[in-house]
């Protein structure tokens, strides 16, 4: 604890924060403070510590306020020194906001209450000194709202019922005949008030606090104990962020956007979160606070002109009725807006990042109440980066450590087939929140959407207005469609930190959550029904449109140039067909680190000649049978080596079991039976007498090969063959044999000598030489312990990390799904071990096998196969042990790339 402060306070131009402070005192309490100290107008306040929000938790709420209560109050009579305004007194009264603000951004997930420190005599304060009693009590009614809803638990009780002050509402709008609540009087607002206290007191038996300083306590622990709530709990653990990071409480002096029509609220962005293009936007209200535009509950409007002129269009709204309706803040408030596209510039070349800015106007005056490196789509994201790189903000390391690699994913995602796209039937649009292209089935709540998706189904979901509660059913969704809400509601802002479709604020749809369907524009979808989004357009289509890969051009191009400049490893891709070796070519793998051949023996002719290989029982029916397999793998491997011309291709011998190619199912023997004319009971005796109590750890990897070597001679036979033929024809091939599930020395030189065997024969029968290269799988435990003997004969490792996870943990890799989410929750494990390489345990066996086969062959190099190759942190461990490359899915090759240039500059 730093000298025990506990509380920071600003506002004076001389903040005791600043942006480096972010640890302590969260990302939002640390901006404030830094924006402070640059000259950007900022309400004055304080921050309570994260490391506060720890020990909260661990020593209570009671303790924690008599250790702070000699702070706060400093910090508070700090406000009122700067405001010229009293905490509670009746006659001018200073008003305080208590918001959350971890040390990454969090968005919506935790609490959030503002206008505390009004009662009934300081409401009547409030509304003589502003002389402006509609708004006084407008900000009672929404502080006791807030205060019951946050702190005082007053949540629905049903996911089908609103919320209950909204109810409250509702009805005294409709007793009115009015639609919006800005249209209710002091009257009207006071009787909500009354209606509020008397909600509180019949559902929780206490009367609203009325005390300031109570109420300034409640907000406070309300606030850290909403680090704990689901959906912090939840965003987290997809975030990565640790629980013990804690969030801080900034609390500041409230400054009012609903004072009238000089008074307004409202989101920018220094350039565009979607598309990453350098153009200020942003959303504002008249007349409202700061809730009102993130809840998406009024339609917001545009902070530039052209983007209001952009969004008009959109809307199919007329430029007489935008002009008077929904003038742009740069039209109806030229003066404000001057100022605040001024600082908005400031803020961006102070961080040299693109900023999310929350700004309030009171009575004419500018304000900033947050600003935060934005939330960007990975498409913003690397457009962003080459931009100021190219402006010379940024250098080139920055510009790449600046891109995070998992969001290239969302770069490589489909986009609609231009012809299927233009048969669709285009129902309606919203606004484009979050690109890119997603079909699905409808659903309109989240626990549906993760129950759908668990099934197997893609989905669609379709909510007025999303809320933090709805966040595991918006990542189970393909994309998110919505009724109300704008660029920054909600909706659009989780959409876009997931790299997920979303178009929200559809005007036109009509939701009826009871019965479960959509009405647009006259055409009524029912749950399940297909739903099409473009969240990069907000088109709304009918029914299911086919989609296509992206491309990936300028940007993203130079992006990937740039890490070549940087990176030590080389990313090569795991690929057994032509295809998708073409595919991560074209993403820049430099080689196939692993072709699978199992893949290749399941098409007609093949699956029948294998599975006559595996019926025979000698030596020679199998070679017989082997023979017809020939010419096909020669044909795969030519394929394949060709599309990969000039660079290595690893082709690993067989590896699953062999019961694996013959049918279980009785139909399926029955076919079989006919197909190769002999009784389903010699079918069915020969699949018994291939099952296995364990088959990962049976009759599999090199243990086939060293059975039946005439499988190694037939597989080495067809990859140099082909490779023959393609010298012939003037390509490059470069092939590599490896021999997979290696344990024992002896196991792999078994299987070397049978291949150089062979390949010695071949090229006496062609006349032709070629160099190849005879490697091994480590994927076995024994095998990373025992790798100087190995490296003796094996030309280069690869690390079949898949089978060496499994193999260590002992867990069966097709069977953890029946644990792992109890282990994930109790921290068992901190994350899926097959997703993210084990640097402790499954780690140290690598390491250890590289240093121990490197003494042995100093130059041996070593990759890596498994699933974690393309996974960012395992990559950037890759690197840090010294392998010599990676190997992962075609889609994952720039993640790869990325990954690895980013470890060789951190
Ligand atoms: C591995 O075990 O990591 C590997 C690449 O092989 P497979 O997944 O095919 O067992
Ligand atoms: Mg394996």
């Amino acid at each position: 604890m730093r000298d025990n402060k506990r509380v920071y306070t600003f506002g004076n131009g001389l903040a005791e924060g600043a942006a480096d402070m972010r640890n302590l005192l969260g990302g939002k309490g640390a901006n404030l403070a830094e924006m402070n100290r640059i000259g950007v107008p900022v309400p004055p306040g304080f921050t309570i510590t994260t490391e506060t929000c720890n020990e909260y938790f661990a020593r209570g709420k009671d303790t924690l306020i008599s250790l702070l209560s000699d702070e706060v109050m400093r910090a508070v009579h700090h406000i009122e020194g700067l405001m010229g305004a009293t905490f509670g007194d009746p006659t001018n009264p200073l008003l305080v906001s208590v918001r959350s603000g971890a040390r990454a951004s969090m968005p919506g997930m935790m609490d959030t209450i503002l206008n505390l420190g009004l009662n009934d005599t300081v409401v009547e304060g409030l509304a003589k000194k502003t002389g402006n009693p509609r708004f006084a009590y407008d900000s009672y009614r929404r502080f006791v709202q807030m205060y019951g809803d946050v702190v005082l638990g007053m949540k629905p009780e049903t996911k089908e019922d609103i919320a209950p002050f909204e109810e409250i509402i509702d009805h005294v709008k409709a007793q009115r005949g009015v639609r919006l609540d800005n249209e209710l009087n002091v009257d009207e607002l006071k009787s909500l008030v009354v209606l509020f206290k008397q909600e509180i007191k019949h559902r929780t038996g206490k009367d609203f606090p009325t005390d300031p300083m109570e109420q300034l306590w409640g907000a406070i622990c309300a606030v850290f104990d909403s680090w704990m709530n689901e959906r912090a709990i939840l965003y987290r653990k997809m975030e990565g962020i640790p629980a013990e990071w804690g969030t801080a409480v900034n609390v500041q002096a409230m400054v009012f956007g609903n004072m009238g029509d000089t008074s307004a609220t409202g989101v920018c962005f220094s350039r565009n979160a979607g598309t990453g293009e350098n153009v200020f936007n942003g959303e504002y209200l008249v007349n409202a606070q700061g809730e009102d535009v993130v809840a998406g509950i009024r339609t917001p409007q545009q902070i530039t002109k052209a983007g209001s002129l952009d969004w008009a269009h959109q809307q199919g709204i007329s430029e007489e009725v935008r002009a008077s309706l929904y003038p742009s803040m740069e039209e109806a408030m030229p003066e404000i807006y001057a100022e605040l596209d001024m600082l908005q510039q400031r803020l961006e070349a102070h961080y040299k990042d693109m900023q999310d800015m929350e700004f309030t106007v009171q009575d004419g005056k500018l304000w900033f109440l947050q600003t935060r490196n934005g939330k960007r789509t990975g498409t913003a994201m690397v457009k962003i980066a080459m931009d100021l790189l190219r402006d010379g903000v940024i250098d080139e390391k920055t510009a790449l450590l600046r891109c995070e690699p998992h969001k290239l994913d969302e770069l490589l995602h489909p986009v609609f087939d231009p012809v299927a796209k233009s048969q669709a039937k285009v129902l309606t649009h919203g606004l484009p929140a979050s690109p890119g292209a997603a079909s699905g089935q409808i659903v309109f709540f989240a626990d549906d959407a993760t129950r759908w998706h668990d099934d197997g189904r893609r989905v669609i979901m379709v909510r007025i207005e999303t809320s933090p509660e709805d966040l595991a059913g918006m990542s189970a969704a393909e994309g998110i469609l919505t009724a109300r809400g704008g660029m920054t509601s909600h909706a659009a802002v989780v959409a876009r930190g997931m790299g997920k479709c979303c178009v929200s604020g559809a005007g036109a749809i009509n939701i009826d959550y009871k019965h479960r369907t959509v009405e647009i524009d006259g055409v009524v979808l029912k749950e399940g029904d297909y739903l099409s989004l473009n969240g990069s357009t907000g088109e709304v289509y009918q029914g299911l449109v086919k989609t296509q890969p992206a491309e990936l051009t300028g940007d993203f191009a130079e992006l990937m140039t740039l890490c070549e400049k940087y990176t030590k490893l080389v990313v090569r891709t795991n690929a057994d067909t032509p295809h998708d070796a073409a595919i991560a070519r074209s993403f820049g793998a430099v080689g196939i680190g692993l072709c699978r051949t199992e893949h290749m023996f399941f098409e007609n002719e093949k699956i029948k000649a294998m599975r006559e290989m595996i019926l025979a029982d000698t030596k020679e029916g199998r070679e017989k049978a082997l023979a017809k397999l020939l010419p096909y793998q020669k044909q795969d491997f030519y394929g394949i080596l060709k599309s990969m011309d000039g660079c290595p291709v690893n082709v690993r011998l067989l590896d699953p079991p062999l019961h694996e190619f013959v049918p279980h199912d009785l139909a399926g023997q029955q076919i079989m039976a006919d197909e190769m004319g002999i009784s389903v009971q010699e079918i069915q005796r020969r699949v018994n007498s291939l099952s296995e109590h364990n088959p990962m750890l049976g009759h599999r990897g090199c243990r086939l090969g060293n059975t039946y070597p005439e499988i190694t001679v037939m597989q080495t036979r067809a990859i140099l063959s082909a490779a023959i033929q393609l010298k012939k024809e003037g390509y490059d091939p470069q092939p590599e044999i490896m021999v997979p599930l290696i344990g024992i020395v002896n196991e792999f030189d078994e299987q070397e000598k049978v291949i150089r065997d062979t390949a010695l024969q071949l090229f006496a029968e062609e006349g032709v030489e070629l160099h190849f290269r005879v490697g091994t799988m480590i994927e076995i435990p024994r095998a990373a312990l025992t790798a100087d003997q190995i490296a003796r004969h094996a030309e280069y490792f690869s690390f079949g990390t898949n089978d060496l996870t499994q193999m260590t943990f002992g867990y069966s890799r097709d069977d953890i799904a029946s644990f792992l989410p109890v282990y994930l929750d109790k921290k068992i494990l901190s994350v899926d071990p097959f997703q993210e390489l084990d640097q402790e345990g499954v780690g140290q066996l690598i390491r250890m096998a590289v240093e121990r086969g490197r003494s042995t062959r100093p130059d041996l190099p070593c990759g890596i196969c498994g699933e974690h190759g393309g996974d960012p942190h395992s990559v950037k461990f890759c690197h840090h042990i010294g392998l010599s490359y990676v190997s992962c899915s075609p889609f994952r090759v720039p993640i790869a790339r990325l990954s690895a240039a980013q470890a060789a500059i951190e």
